[in-house]
Formats: C-alpha cells, structure tokens, sequence
C-alpha cells in the first residue's frame, strides 16, 4: 500500500488518556464527577430509548431553548456538540485549517493543541507566569484563535472576567475562546464566567457537562458564541453528532439542580482536605479552583 497519511500528522502526538479507575469509585485522571450518575438522568435515559432507533435532532433544539434560555441569549447563539472536544476540532476546521495560526497557553489543554496541529495550523504557547495564563504576552501573538482555559488544565487556576475582557478588547486574536470545563467548581462561577462577553459576541465560550455534571460518557457540550461563528461550525460539523440519549440526558443534569449542589460541595470539601493532606507532606500544592489539584513535585 503506498498511501501515506498527510505529512504533518507524522508530528502530532497522540492522546493518552488517563488510566482507567480499578474499582467503581472513580479516578482521578480524568476528572469526572466523583458521584456517579444522576437518578434524574438514569431515568430521563431511559425514558428517552425508545427513540434511539431515530437520527437525533441534529441541533438538540430542546437543549439549546433551554440553554438559551438558562444564560440569557439567543439559540442562534449555541451550537451543542459531541463533547466540548468536538467544538474545539470544529474550531480548528473553520479557523484555523489552511494556513491559520492560534496561541494558547504553555502548557496548554491537550485538545487544543491536537486540534491545531492536525489542521497544519501554527501554535504560539506561551509559558504561564505564576501558574497563571500571561494574557499580556498573549495579547501580543498574531492569531486567528486565542484559546484560554478557565480555571486552566492542568493547573486549576483562574484569570478574572476583567482581565479577560480586556484581553479581548486588546489582543491580536481574532476570536478568543474561553474554555469552562470547570467554572463550576471555582469559589463564586458567576462572577469568573465570562458568559456575559459571550451573549454579547465579545469571545466564545465553551461548557461541557462531563465533569460536574457527570455525563463524560455520553459525550456532550456547548458553545455559546456570536451568530456568526456559531454558523461557521454549523458548515463544518457532521449533521448528527450528538445522539439522542446524550441529549435527554444533558437536559435533565441541567434541571437536577441538587446533584450539580451535591458534587460541587463534595468535590470543595474533599479538595480542601486534599491540599491540607499534599501540604502537610511538605509538597508544593497551586491553590485549585477546579476539581483536579496541582502538586510541584522536586526534581529528581
Ligand atoms: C475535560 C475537559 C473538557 C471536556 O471535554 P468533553 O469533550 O466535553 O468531555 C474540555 N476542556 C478541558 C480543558 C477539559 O479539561
């Protein structure tokens, strides 16, 4: 056989996902809910099998009233997507493909860096400065996406709305993307969000529901983001990718107000006594505001 894949994906890296939890109380690799499945969503899955002999709503059109309806902007605004991973290769076929260029930051979140490079696009990662993105070295990078992780993986820290949206009124990026992954486990969400630049067109945002809300499995999250881009991904995505017991089951963790409580109290207890633990043994522990802990362990 004499067929050769494209040449620049003899350099990509593939994922290594994180290593598989020997017992059904979880892992810590990979950041999923700590709690198990919501009983709201068992049986909102359940309830929604018999319609799994059809194609899906190709737009979850449920899900985005009720989004929509949950941060105040229009469903023209939110696109729903196979997991958020899927919203960011989306990403990286409408913007950056053929020649395009994006910065995040150093070290940043692996998909974005994948995303990036199976398009043949540029990467400027900019180092962090104190455990935090350096937006204002990041600002000054030509790019047609500015990718900021917020609380970042893998360190867990955040960067103000303020800062952000300066950031965006300032930097050389064309569309900056604000990834949420884990807003819901920083000290107050409504105020770290940058949910509010993205109702107004200002960034793009990105949620999924694989980590408070306990569904990695299924494969589900949204973007909320100007019109514009939201028909940019529209052009590019496979018609049904998100399938329809995802669906009903997102709908669902959305309204299951007292798991989305539950977690977030236990992951911010379980946390603490994490950190006092890893302190107390005399390591270096970032302060987290996510669900994952950053421990700087000595050189050896
Ligand atoms: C876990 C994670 C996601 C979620 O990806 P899904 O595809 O929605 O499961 C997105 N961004 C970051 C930074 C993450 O750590």
């Amino acid at each position: 056989m004499s067929i050769a894949a494209r040449p620049w994906l003899a350099h990509v890296e593939r994922y290594r996902p994180g290593k598989r939890a020997a017992n059904s109380d979880g892992s810590l690799a990979s950041n999923e809910s700590p709690l198990g499945i919501s009983d709201l969503v068992a049986e909102a899955i359940t309830a929604a099998i018999g319609q799994a002999y059809r194609y899906p709503d190709p737009l979850a059109d449920g899900l985005r009233a009720a989004l929509a309806d949950r941060h105040g902007v229009d469903p023209e605004q939110i696109l729903v997507g196979n997991g958020s991973d899927e919203l960011i290769y989306l990403l990286a076929l409408a913007y950056l493909a053929g020649g395009g260029r994006a910065v995040t930051a150093d070290p940043a979140y692996r998909i974005d860096e994948t995303s990036t490079a199976i398009v043949n696009a540029g990467l400027t990662k900019v180092p962090l400065a104190d455990w935090t993105h350096d937006l204002a070295t990041m600002a000054t990078v030509a790019a047609d996406i500015a990718y900021i992780v917020n609380p970042h993986n893998p360190t867990a820290t955040v960067v103000s709305r303020e800062d952000i949206e300066q950031f965006a009124r300032t930097c050389r990026a064309a569309l900056v993307v604000v990834d949420e992954a884990y807003i819901d486990f920083t000290d107050d969400p409504g105020a770290v969000t940058c949910m509010p630049l993205a109702a107004s067109g200002q960034v793009a945002v990105l949620r999924t529901f694989s980590k408070i809300g306990g569904l990695a499995g299924l494969r589900i999250g949204y973007l909320v983001a100007d019109p514009t881009v939201v028909a940019a991904l529209r052009s590019v995505r496979q018609p049904f990718s998100v399938g329809t017991l995802a669906q009903a089951a997102a709908l669902a963790a959305l309204r299951d107000e007292a798991y989305y409580r539950r977690v977030r109290e236990h992951v911010l207890q379980t946390r603490e006594l994490m950190v006092a633990a890893l302190g107390a043994a005399g390591l270096e522990v970032i302060p987290s505001q996510a669900n994952f802990v950053l421990v700087v362990t000595p050189d050896t």
